[in-house]
């Protein structure tokens, strides 16, 4: 193999040319990357940067010798458009073609658009640094609050964030509990608590009917949100996080299995033994059916099975993910190991949620499949490191 092109220059393209180094690959790599910025770490965005404590710099996740060091034609602010893995040629928007004897599939996802919200001034998504820049300028002139509309990770980290800047924030979720269908309706509650202990008003089991505004042409500008049940609430920024789409338009056509993700093997090996994803974007084949994990840990460790994969020409290794994730909310540390699930029994084993410091076990058919925690990490590294390291996800 002389050539490998990579295709998304994030976290997983970067661990990717980091992985074929490590791994003895001394031939070409091009890196490919839509956005025009060397590759930068997405959680401050809606934490540190947002607060403004992060300036854009403190992002990077190599500094410039580091990335010299690796050796890579760094092809940024050009879009991958095609993908032919018959003649393994990778067409760019610039009219470049690299052709590449291996393939790495980086390419993540975006931020699901709310509906109807398209050239709406103040309706804010949050997935690139662009975006985040955005949000924060709109954040800085807000003076009638914000709605944020989705509770999940994301939108939880904003509402505290925009809580820390001192806005009058509404969260609005359309399931009964935020985080259930990930951790349960009862850790999700206690989750969810945190949101009404620092003063954001959490609006749960309803959904959005739409959005109100002022102004004409390109000074329409969002003024509130209308709620199902009639309520009006008023809003110069409104915030989706209603959940990503994997990027995967550009690999039509390609002959690639695509469906929520791009299809691999648990080896993250594509239906061409040259072509491997991974991060958000790869749909890898679990124990239990195909996933997909949307997490920081997943995007940083699975490229070493992946290349490892790629560079053997075959599937010599499968992929074993951790399962870790974290999030900060409103000074609170939330960690989550393994593969939690609604259905799982669930054990406060430390702690207690009430006072916002505990660890909970998660239990199938008597065995330990995950563990989350609210502050207390001394505890939940224990805990984790007892998990099984075979968990199937359910
Ligand atoms: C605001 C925010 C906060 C987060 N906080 C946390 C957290 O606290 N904890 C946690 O565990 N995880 C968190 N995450 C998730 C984590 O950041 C992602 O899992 C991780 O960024 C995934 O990395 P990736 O490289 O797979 O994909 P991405 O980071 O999405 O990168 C994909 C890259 O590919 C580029 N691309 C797409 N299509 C093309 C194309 N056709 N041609 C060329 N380039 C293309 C994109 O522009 C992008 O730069 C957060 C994510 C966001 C957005």
């Amino acid at each position: 193999m002389r050539t490998v092109a990579v295709v998304g220059a994030s976290l997983a393209g970067l661990r990717a040319v980091e992985e074929l180094r490590t791994q003895g690959f001394d031939g070409r790599i091009a890196v490919i990357g839509e956005e025009p910025h060397q590759p930068y770490d997405r959680p401050p965005l809606s934490k540190a940067y947002l607060t403004g404590t992060c300036p854009a710099e403190g992002l990077r996740l190599a500094d410039a010798a580091d990335l010299d060091g690796l050796g890579a034609e760094w092809h940024l602010g050009v879009r991958a458009d095609s993908l032919d893995p018959g003649t393994r040629s990778v067409r760019l928007s610039d009219g470049t073609e690299i052709v590449a004897d291996g393939v790495v599939i980086a390419t993540g996802g975006r931020a699901r658009p709310l509906p109807a919200a398209e050239g709406l001034a103040g309706v804010h998504t949050l997935r690139t640094l662009d975006d985040a820049a955005a949000l924060r300028a709109d954040l800085d002139e807000s003076s009638a609050g914000v709605v944020v509309i989705g509770a999940g990770w994301i939108g939880a980290e904003v509402a505290s964030t925009c809580r820390t800047l001192g806005l009058p924030v509404t969260v609005v979720e359309a399931a009964p509990t935020p985080l259930a269908r990930v951790l349960g309706p009862t850790m999700g509650a206690h989750c969810a608590a945190l949101h009404t202990d620092h003063g954001a008003d959490l609006r749960t089991g309803v959904g959005v009917a739409s959005l109100t505004s002022t102004g004409f042409g390109p000074w329409k500008r969002v003024s509130g949100v209308v709620l199902d049940d009639g309520t009006h609430l008023p809003a110069d920024v409104v915030v989706a996080g209603i959940g990503m789409l994997p990027n995967t338009e550009w690999l039509a056509g390609s002959g690639l299995p695509l469906d929520n993700g791009v299809l691999c093997d648990a080896g993250c090996v594509t239906a061409f033994p040259s072509v491997v994803a991974v991060g958000d974007v790869a749909r890898y084949q679990g124990p239990d059916g195909p996933v997909r994990h949307e997490h920081w840990s997943n995007a940083s460790e699975q490229p070493a099975t992946a290349v490892r994969n790629l560079l053997a020409g075959t599937t010599i290794q499968e992929y074993r993910p951790s399962g870790y994730f974290w999030s900060d909310q409103y000074g609170t540390r939330l960690q989550v190991a393994g593969h939690p699930a609604d259905a799982d029994e669930v054990a406060v084993v430390d702690g207690s949620p009430s006072d916002r410091r505990f660890v909970a076990e998660y239990r199938r058919e008597g065995a330990a499949v995950g563990v989350l925690a609210m502050n207390n990490p001394k505890q939940f590294g224990r805990l984790r490191r007892l998990l099984p390291s075979r968990v199937v996800p359910a």
